[in-house]
């Protein structure tokens, strides 16, 4: 038995409400659904809510007639445990955003459920710079010269760590002397984080930077706080010598 039964019976049927291109200069409006159940099927827990499902349920609800997904629905579940979807859709608008604002906090009937719409925000997050690996600008706006590895840092791509990394090259003068690491063979050792000195590669998801790449404040806070640890071991450096 289907808790939203005509909702999702015709799924394959989908298309009449399209995900279009945009026209005139358009902008984007995020905005999420909740109160959706995230299992469609009360007897049925391996069938998952779709994104085709949401676009018949809002095909088939009054208040989205007149809107145009800009692209396909998402659905998660609230948390792990929940079993209670999430669905985040971006529409097309116009600059003043008046689609969402029509539909922010409004309430639809899916099946005997309440789903509200509210509004969301584009948090992209602050980003990883993919060539050298800070956080704080994209990739393509890069500054440095050249690239750097995400596993040792130094001036190198990452692809290219084993035939230039120091760590991977044979050295009889360490104790015990260092074999070179065999083409095609992982670099076997371990570096700090470059962003917090943590204990594992600088893209790694157990990096707090990671963690918080939607926190703007704790960055800041956090590149604040290196900063000045850098200015004060450069005035004690200079400290120690003072020629
Ligand atoms: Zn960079
Ligand atoms: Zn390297
Ligand atoms: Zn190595
Ligand atoms: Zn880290």
């Amino acid at each position: 038995m289907s808790i939203i039964d005509n909702y999702v019976k015709n799924s394959n049927d989908v298309n009449s409400l399209q995900v279009e291109d945009a026209c005139l200069p358009m902008s984007k409006s995020y905005l999420k659904i909740i109160g959706i159940p995230y299992y469609p099927y009360s007897d049925d827990r391996q069938t998952k809510l779709s994104s085709n499902d949401i676009k018949n349920i809002l095909k088939q609800n009054h208040i989205f007639n007149n809107i145009s997904l800009a692209s396909k629905p998402r659905v998660i579940k609230v948390s792990p445990k929940s079993d209670m979807a999430l669905v985040w859709i971006d529409i097309w608008d116009i600059q003043s955003g008046k689609n969402a604002k029509m539909l922010i906090n409004r309430c639809f009937n899916v099946g005997n459920f309440i789903a509200i719409i509210r509004g969301a925000n584009m948090n992209p997050g602050v980003p990883l710079c993919k060539n050298c690996w800070k956080w704080g600008h994209a990739t393509l706006s890069c500054r440095i010269q050249g690239a750097r590895c995400v596993k040792c840092n130094g001036p190198h791509k990452s692809e290219h760590h084993r035939e230039f990394g120091w760590c991977c090259k044979a050295n009889d003068k360490t104790n015990p002397p260092r074999l070179e690491t065999k083409k095609g063979k992982p670099c076997p050792h371990s570096f700090k984080c470059s962003n917090c000195k943590g204990d594992h590669q600088a893209d790694s998801v157990h990096c707090p930077f990671w963690r918080h790449r939607f926190n703007r404040e704790w960055y800041i806070k956090k590149y604040t706080e290196i900063h000045e640890n850098r200015s004060k071991s450069l005035r004690s450096n200079v400290n120690a010598n003072p020629n």
